[in-house]
Parts: C-alpha cells; structure tokens; sequence
C-alpha cells in the first residue's frame, strides 16, 4: 500500500511537470499565433491608408517643405543643420492630423496603433554628375506619437527623388533624394494579447488546478484507506491480545475446579473463584470499552450533578487500594465538579490505569477552580509522549505504539472515550508532556 502511494506520488508530480511545460508551450504558441495575425492585419490596414488620399495630403506638407528647404541650401541660403529644425517646427501638427487619420480606422484604432514616420536619409546635388552632400542620416520624427519605451515595427520604407531647379541655362541638374521609414507600434501590445487570450488562459490554469486537485484528493483518499486498513489490522492484533489473557487464565481456573481428585484445598477453591470473578470483569471492562467507542449516539449529561472533592478523593482511594506500589498525592482546591459520577469515574479510571500502564510510580492529581470552570490536572512520571503524538493520542484506536508491539496492552480507546465525554460537557483536555518527561493532562470543565 505505501510503495503504491509512493507511486501515485511520482506519477502525478510527473504528470503535473509533464503537462504544465506543454500548457506553457501552447499558450506561448497561440501567443505568437495572435501577435502574426494582429501584425499581418495592421500592416495590410496601413498599407491600405497610405494609399489614401488623405495620408497624401498631410505628407505632401513636408515634401513641399523639404523641397524648398533643398533649394534654398543648394543656393547656400540654409544650411543642413536647419534641416531639423524646419521639420521639426512642423511635426506636432502633422502629428495631430495623423492621428485622427489612424483613429477612423477602426481596425488600427482596436489595436491602439500609434503610427510614425522618419526621415531615415537626406542627400542633395548641387551638381548630379558630383558626389552629393549628405544633409541628414538617422531618425528624424516627421510626424508620429510614438513614445520612446514601446516597440516599433517597420510598416514600410520609400525613396523620394526629385530635382530642385536648374541654376541656369546649361547648368548642372541638381537634385536630392529623401529615405523615410515608417514604423507602427501598438501600446499596451502585451496586455492587449493576453486579454485577447483571456479566456484561454483562464481554461488551462483551471484544467491545471483541476488535475492537481483530483490526484491530490486521489492521493488523501489512498491515505485515509491505508490508515483505516492499518487501524483495523492493530485493532484487531490488540483485541486478540487483550482476550488472549483473561481466557488463558479463565481456562486453567476452569480445569482447576473441574479436578476430579479431590484434593483441591479451601484456598485453591477460593483463588480459582476469584480468577474467574476477575477475569470476568476484565473481559466485561473490554467489552463495554469497545461498545461506548463504536456508540454512534452522544455521551448523555443529563445525570450531571455537583460532585465534591471527598468524592473524588474515594474515586481515587479505590484505585490507590489495587495500586499499593504506586505513590498518589492529592491537592484538592475546588468546591464540586458538576458532571455525571460515572462519567468521572471513568475519567479518572482510565487517566491513572494510563499513568501505572505507561511506567510512573507516582501521580499527582489536583483540583482547582476558577469562576467558570473547574480544573482537574492528573500528572505521572511515567515514560512520556512525543509532542508529535499529542494531537493523535486522542483519536479512536490510536496506540503509540504500533504494529504487533504490545509492551502495554491497550485499545487505543481510553483517551477517546475520556475526550468524548469531556466535549459532551464542552470541556477541553490538554496534554503537556515530551519523551522520558512523564505527562500532564489537564482537564477544565465549565461551572454549572
Ligand atoms: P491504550 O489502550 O493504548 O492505553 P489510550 O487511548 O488510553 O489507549 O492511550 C492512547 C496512547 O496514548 C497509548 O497507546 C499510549 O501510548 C499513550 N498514553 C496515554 N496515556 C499515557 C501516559 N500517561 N503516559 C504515556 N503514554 C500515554
């Protein structure tokens, strides 16, 4: 069974290591996939604008100035350095106009496209058959809202070649040429994909959640089946011990009373009766103990009553009168306990049985109260629990030692049956207690 969790174990964290790389490669891929389309529709729109008339008019502004700015330097009127500064001087304006352009396209405008154009290249000629002056090279904006931390993808590049004028008859041709490039970017790009793939990617975390969800309660409920089948089998061994020696002793009791001999003395008559009426009970004790922990009906706290501390301390004698070797001290500091007599009878009964089963000589039992409730503390010096084992000693069959151990017999029931009738009472059991360090249980049951 265990090597079988074990199993289970690796093969849903394979599965889950497995399948969250190829859920993360699917969605990567659909996140390419959605970026080709947007990409291939947004150039196809801007190609589909720039051969608009509207596009022509707003350019057509530059182009007029920059053709006048070439004349007007191949007369050595500006120089290249005025260049920018013309056509920056009319940027903002073209800016505006573009982007009212691109805000009636309603394909452009659903991507949130911002769409810029530069000047990449200025040359002009003065003289065609001479090498010309390069009057700009870079990234000059012309027009365009392009923020400097987004993207830009390359929509599309032309060449502008024009002369300027002749400076006479005869002269030499002059002429220049302009490289622009224009880019398109789309902000919040990412954003925009991922709530695209919204949906999608709800979906796979939920199919992941899913599959974690159902191995991890295939896995809980493996567990659960193991600890069941493990009680029952430690249930089982216990029960056959704890029979094994009242009937064994039983047994020759009976076969001493049945000598047909004769010769069996007043006292050996006496013994064999008192084996019997003690075995007897034993095995009543075992029964009852196995009846109220399979009882599905609430423990009864209708008999409760004010139970003075001279009770207590005869509940008690009666255990120090069969346990002679055993050491009890009494500090008795409260004026009743309000339950039921059997029902702290059976508390104490099972507590001190516990204490001398599990090794102490001496116990310490102490009353106190407060305003609303009372205080009852039973400590040993006994072998001590593991902290570990405190928040399981209390569950039904639950021994700590386990398997086909049995060093001190037990059912694993009287701490359960004590818990159970200090929640009927709404009471609360708390144990100190660590390895080799004896234990505490300290028992508060509210006042009447
Ligand atoms: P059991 O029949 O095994 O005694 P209990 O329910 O009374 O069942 O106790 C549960 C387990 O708690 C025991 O198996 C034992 O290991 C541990 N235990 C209970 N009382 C003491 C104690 N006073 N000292 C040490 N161990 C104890």
């Amino acid at each position: 069974m265990k090597r079988k969790i074990y199993f289970l174990i690796a093969g849903c964290v394979i599965t889950v290591a497995a399948l969250a790389p190829i859920q993360g490669y699917f969605i990567y891929n659909t996140y390419k996939l959605y970026a080709k389309e947007a990409n291939a529709k947004i150039t196809q729109e801007l190609l589909r604008l720039e051969t608009t008339g509207e596009l022509d008019t707003i350019n057509h502004k530059w182009m007029r100035k920059t053709k006048q700015f070439m004349s007007d330097y191949t007369e050595g009127k500006v120089t290249r350095a005025d260049y920018p500064r013309i056509m920056k001087g009319m940027s903002d304006s073209l800016s505006g106009e573009i982007q009212q352009c691109i805000a009636k396209d309603s394909a452009l405008d659903n991507y949130n496209v911002t769409y810029t154009n530069y000047v990449t290249s200025a040359l002009v000629c003065k003289d065609t058959t001479k090498p010309a002056d390069t009057i700009f090279t870079g990234k000059m904006l012309l027009y365009g809202t392009n923020t400097q931390n987004v993207v830009e993808s390359k929509a599309s590049q032309s060449t502008w070649r024009d002369a300027t004028k002749r400076l006479g008859i005869g002269a030499p041709e002059s002429a220049f040429e302009v490289v622009t490039t224009r880019y398109y970017s789309i902000a919040n790009w990412e954003k925009q994909v991922f709530a695209r793939m919204s949906g999608l990617l709800i979906f796979s975390v939920l199919l992941l959640v899913f599959v974690v969800a159902l191995f991890y309660l295939s896995i809980k409920n493996l567990i659960t089946q193991k600890k069941i089948a493990d009680i029952k089998t430690d249930f089982i061994n216990n029960i056959t011990h704890e029979f094994q020696t009242p009937l064994g002793a039983l047994d020759i009791a009976v076969k001493t009373l049945q000598r047909k001999d004769n010769m069996l003395t007043e006292e050996q008559f006496g013994n064999s009766i008192a084996i019997i009426e003690r075995q007897n009970r034993r095995m009543q004790k075992l029964f009852a103990q196995v009846t109220e922990a399979s009882l599905t009906t609430g423990i009864e706290t209708g008999q409760a009553q004010p139970i003075s501390c001279e009770e207590v301390q005869d509940m008690i004698s009666d255990f120090a009168l069969s346990h002679p070797e055993i050491t009890i001290e009494c500090e008795m500091n409260a004026t009743a306990i309000y339950m039921d007599k059997f029902h702290l009878g059976t508390i104490f009964a099972n507590l001190l049985d516990n204490a001398v089963k599990y090794g102490a000589d001496t116990i310490k039992i102490a009353l106190s109260e407060t305003d609303k409730e009372t205080i009852i503390t039973v400590s040993d010096n006994g072998m001590g629990i593991a902290e570990k084992e405190h928040k399981l000693i209390f569950d039904k069959f639950y021994r700590v030692e386990k398997g086909n151990i049995h060093t001190a017999k037990g059912l694993g029931l009287g701490l359960y049956y004590v818990k159970q009738i200090i929640n009927a009472y709404k009471g609360i059991i708390r144990i100190e207690s660590d390895k080799g360090r004896g234990s505490s249980f300290t028992i508060s049951i509210p006042q009447a």
